[in-house]
């Protein structure tokens, strides 16, 4: 596996391959990798004859007082972990590498940033927008893929690709979860072991809601309600950031489920902030 800090001998290599006709797919990280990595990397390797994996904590996507400077970071295990899964090229800048000091262009998909995550994070997806499009420019994969954990994140970067003709195709790969449950995350090291413990009481009430939809419920309200008693119970701890049910691709609210609606959170638990959502289905 080969191991490259510097923007364009990425982009080199890239167009070296693309000139003889191997395929690049590119799967974008900030590392400290778990088996949610791990399933992004076997996709990419199944897709494309070269797999690029970037390594790189942006900080254009933290806000002021966020966890950029504590974000767990074990960059060894990483690449050993992304050479025994098949990468073929490892990417880690530092962010003087990929930001020079007159930065000064931004990619911004406003409509789908305002809700949700970019509530509590409102230049969060304006960060991740411009990394993930100066990636693609560099690597020029035919295909990307984005974990559907942070589905938001996805149906902005989709939307991107498609207002500005990126010739690459986005795909989305189901959320690993730990056997209890719970959302595989690098942040849940955030958690004390009582926050852990509850934790997955986050997926338990996602799925309390899709089992109420597929038996008849359609009210967005009475769903939401009870997810909320089942966190009032098990997770008395948690601070809502948001609860949402909305269409799964413009993001828009959703009153009455009438098909396929996405159940997305965030919560505060102790130092950790956790996303997680599910699909929920009509009966
Ligand atoms: P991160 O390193 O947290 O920025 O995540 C890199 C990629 O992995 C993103 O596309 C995430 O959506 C995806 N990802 C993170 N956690 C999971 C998970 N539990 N299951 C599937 N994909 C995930």
């Amino acid at each position: 596996m080969k191991i490259l800090t510097a923007p364009d001998e990425l982009q080199q290599t890239c167009l070296e391959w693309r000139a003889r006709g191997l395929s690049v797919a590119l799967v974008p990280t900030m590392g400290y990798y778990h088996d949610g990595h791990v399933s992004l990397m076997r996709h990419a390797r199944e897709a494309a004859q070269k797999v690029v994996v970037s390594l790189f904590v942006n900080p254009t996507q933290f806000g002021p007082g966020e966890d950029l400077a504590t974000y767990p970071r074990d960059p060894e295990r990483d690449a050993a972990i992304a050479e025994s899964n098949g990468v073929d090229l490892l990417f880690m800048p530092s962010p003087e590498d990929m930001y020079s000091p007159a930065h000064a262009t931004w990619v911004e998909v406003p409509e789908l940033s305002r809700t949700m995550c970019g509530l509590s994070r409102p230049t969060h997806f304006r960060g991740v927008c411009t990394v993930v499009l100066k990636l693609f420019m560099l690597a020029q994969p035919a295909i990307a893929f984005f974990g559907q954990k942070d589905w938001q994140q996805a149906a902005i970067l989709k939307r991107m690709a498609a207002d500005l003709n990126v010739p690459t195709a986005i795909r989305t790969c189901p959320i690993v979860r730990e056997k209890d449950g719970l959302a595989l995350s690098s942040r849940n090291v955030y958690l004390t072991q009582e926050e852990r413990a509850q934790a997955p009481h986050l997926y338990q009430s996602l799925r309390l809601a899709a089992e109420l939809a597929a038996s008849g419920e359609t009210d967005a309200r009475r769903l939401m309600t009870a997810i909320r008693e089942h966190w009032k119970t098990y997770l008395p701890k948690a601070q809502e950031d948001y609860l949402t049910i909305v269409e799964p691709d413009s993001l828009a609210p959703v009153e009455t489920l009438s098909g396929p609606a996405l159940c997305a959170l965030a919560v505060r638990l102790g130092k950790a902030r956790l996303i997680d959502n599910m699909l929920l289905k009509t009966a």
